[in-house]
C-alpha cells in the first residue's frame, strides 16, 4: 500500500531498539470511531520523504498507526519521571502518547535522526486515571504554537498531523463535551531530563551510561570524550540556554517547564497552556494553575536552568559533582549571549562588536519592560526603522534609539513583502480563540489554514537563525 513512499528519501531507523529494554513499553493505539484528516504538514513531511502519501495512506499511518515500512513494528510508550512545579513525580511517562517511528531527515534539512511521536493516541501503562486522549482544540493550539515558534526562530518539534477521532471528551478547562483528535509530531528525540531522573531514582547506573551513549551518538552526534556525562551536560546546557533565549525573543511563555518537558536536544515541545505575551511583562503567566508564577515569562531561563540542574543531579554516578557544577555554571552567560544574538536576528541587525550589541539589547529590554508597546510591533517597527520619537517617546526609548544607531542592517533584511504589510503577524490569545471559534461552530477551517500560511510567510521574511537546524524552511 505504500508504493507512493519516496523510498530514496524515506529512511527509517530503529535506534530506540538499543535502549528499549529499559526505557519503553510496547503499547497499542486506540481504535477510534472516526479518523478525519484535519491537518497534514507536507512541508515537514518533505524533509523525511513522507509527503507523497495520499490522504488514505496518511490516515492509515497517522490515525490508525499501521507501522511504516521498515520502521519499528509497534508503538513504544516511554518511561520517565520528572519534577512538576518543583515536586518530584515518579508516576509520569507517556500517558497519552508513544513513539511511533524514527527516521533520518534529508541532509539538506540537517540529517538528524527524528522521531514521530503521538499525543492523544490512547491509554498506556502511564495514563493513571486520565483518558489518554487529546482535545481537537489542544491539537489546533499545538499547530499554532509550533508554526509560530518555528517562524520566530525557535527550535521546536513540528506538528505533523492532526486527525479528528470522533469522541466526546470532558475537560475542566474547555467547554465540555469537546471534540477529540490524535496528533503526530516530528521531534528531535524523545529523551527528556525526566528520562534520566527515572533511572537515577531506581539506581540504574549502567542504564544511565547507555542512555548517555544513546543521546551522544544518535541525537547530538558528539564524540563521548573523556567523561561522556560531562559531554552530555555541556551540550544540554548550551542547547537549553539557547532555548530559553529563543522563548524570550519570541515573546513566548511555554507554561509548563517541568523537567519531563525539557528535551535533551533542547528542542521545544509539549504545548499545553502556552501563550504569547503581548507585552514584555516579566510576570506574565500562561497556565491558570501556575499560581506562584514559577514559569512566568521572565522566569523561564531560571526555570529551565533549574531543570538542567536536575539532569546534573541524575549524572552524579558518572561524573565528579564539582565538574558537573562547573558545566551548569556556564548556562547564564550562554543564555545572555544567545538572547542578544537572537534579539538582533529578529531585528535584522548586525553589530560591530559584542559590547555594542549588548548595550542596545539591554536598553531595548529596559524600554520594553515599562511600556505598552506590543512585542511583535516593536520588532516589526524597529526592523523597518520606524522608531522615531513620535512612536517611541521618552528617555528610555531615546537611550535604546541611540544605542541602535551603532548597529547595521543585515543585507536583504527587508527584502520580503511581509515587511511592507501594516501589521505584524501575532498569536495572542484572542487570535487563537478567533481561529478556534469557526472550527467549533461550523467546521470552518479556513482561518486556521490562512493563518498557517501567513505565519510561514513571516518565517520566510525572517530567514533562519545562524547555527540552527531549520528543517523545513529551506524552500
Ligand atoms: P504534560 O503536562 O502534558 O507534560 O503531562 C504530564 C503527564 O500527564 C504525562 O505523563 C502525560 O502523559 C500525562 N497526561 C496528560 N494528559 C493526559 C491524558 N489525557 N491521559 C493520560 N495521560 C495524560
Ligand atoms: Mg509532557
Amino acid at each position: 500500500m505504500d508504493e507512493a513512499l519516496k523510498t530514496d528519501i524515506f529512511h527509517p531507523e530503529r535506534a530506540i531498539d538499543s535502549i528499549a529494554d529499559f526505557i519503553a513499553d510496547p503499547v497499542q493505539a486506540a481504535a477510534f470511531p472516526q479518523t478525519i484528516l484535519r491537518f497534514r504538514n507536507d512541508r515537514a513531511a518533505r524533509t523525511v520523504g513522507l509527503d507523497s502519501l495520499d490522504d488514505a495512506q496518511w490516515i492509515a499511518h497517522f490515525g490508525r498507526f499501521n507501522p511504516l515500512p521498515d520502521a519499528q513494528p509497534a508503538p513504544l510508550a516511554l518511561r520517565y519521571h520528572g519534577h512538576q512545579f518543583r515536586a518530584y513525580n515518579p508516576d509520569l511517562g507517556d500517558g497519552r502518547g508513544f513513539l511511533f517511528a524514527q527516521m533520518r531527515e534529508t541532509e539538506s534539512a540537517g540529517g538528524r535522526l527524528l522521531d514521530l511521536g503521538t499525543k492523544g493516541s490512547g491509554l498506556t501503562p502511564w495514563s493513571r486515571t486520565a483518558d489518554g486522549r487529546l482535545t481537537l482544540k489542544g491539537g489546533v493550539r499545538e499547530i499554532l504554537a509550533t508554526e509560530m515558534l518555528e517562524s520566530l526562530g525557535v527550535t521546536t518539534s513540528r506538528t505533523f498531523s492532526i486527525i479528528e477521532t470522533g469522541e466526546d471528551l470532558v475537560r475542566g478547562d474547555e467547554p465540555s463535551p469537546t471534540r477529540s483528535a490524535v496528533m503526530v509530531r516530528l521531534s528531535h528525540g524523545h529523551i527528556r531530563i525526566g528520562s534520566f531522573q527515572r533511572l537515577a531514582y531506581h539506581d540504574q547506573t549502567e542504564e544511565i551510561a547507555r542512555l548517555i551513549d544513546y543521546c551522544l551518538r544518535h541525537l547530538l552526534a558528539l564524540e563521548p570524550g573523556e567523561v561522556p556525562a560531562l559531554t552530555l551536560l555541556n551540550a544540554v546546557v548550551e542547547r537549553t540556554a539557547d532555548l530559553a533565549a529563543s522563548y524570550m525573543v519570541a515573546g513566548f511563555v511555554h507554561g509548563v517547564l517541568n523537567s519531563d518537558n525539557i528535551a535533551i536536544t533542547g528542542e521545544s515541545f509539549d504545548y499545553g497552556p502556552w501563550r504569547f505575551t503581548p507585552r514584555w511583562e516579566p510576570g506574565f503567566t500562561a497556565a491558570y494553575f501556575d499560581q506562584t508564577g514559577l514559569y512566568a515569562f521572565a522566569r523561564q531561563a531560571e526555570a529551565i536552568h533549574w531543570d538542567v540542574a536536575q539532569l546534573a543531579q541524575s549524572l552524579v554516578s558518572h561524573a565528579e559533582a564539582d565538574a558537573l557544577v562547573e558545566v551548569l555554571r556556564r548556562y547564564p552567560a550562554i543564555y545572555e549571549a544567545r538572547l542578544i544574538e537572537r534579539f538582533l536576528w529578529r531585528l535584522g541587525l548586525t553589530a560591530p562588536d559584542g559590547d555594542t550589541a549588548r548595550t542596545f539589547v539591554i536598553a531595548a529590554v529596559e524600554a520594553l519592560r515599562g511600556s505598552d508597546v506590543l512585542i511583535d510591533r516593536f520588532f516589526f517597527d524597529w526592523r523597518r526603522g520606524d522608531h522615531d520619537e513620535a512612536r517611541y517617546p521618552g528617555a528610555v526609548w531615546e537611550k535604546a534609539r541611540s544605542a541602535f544607531g551603532a548597529l547595521s542592517q543585515r543585507p536583504g533584511a527587508l527584502d520580503h513583502p511581509y515587511w511592507q504589510s501594516d501589521t505584524p503577524c501575532s498569536m495572542h490569545i484572542d487570535e487563537v480563540e478567533a481561529i478556534w471559534a469557526p472550527i467549533a461552530e461550523r467546521d470552518d477551517w479556513s482561518a486556521l489554514h490562512s493563518k498557517v500560511e501567513a505565519i510561514r510567510a513571516m518565517g520566510q521574511a525572517h530567514g533562519s537563525v545562524p547555527g540552527q537546524p531549520r528543517a523545513s524552511r529551506g524552500e
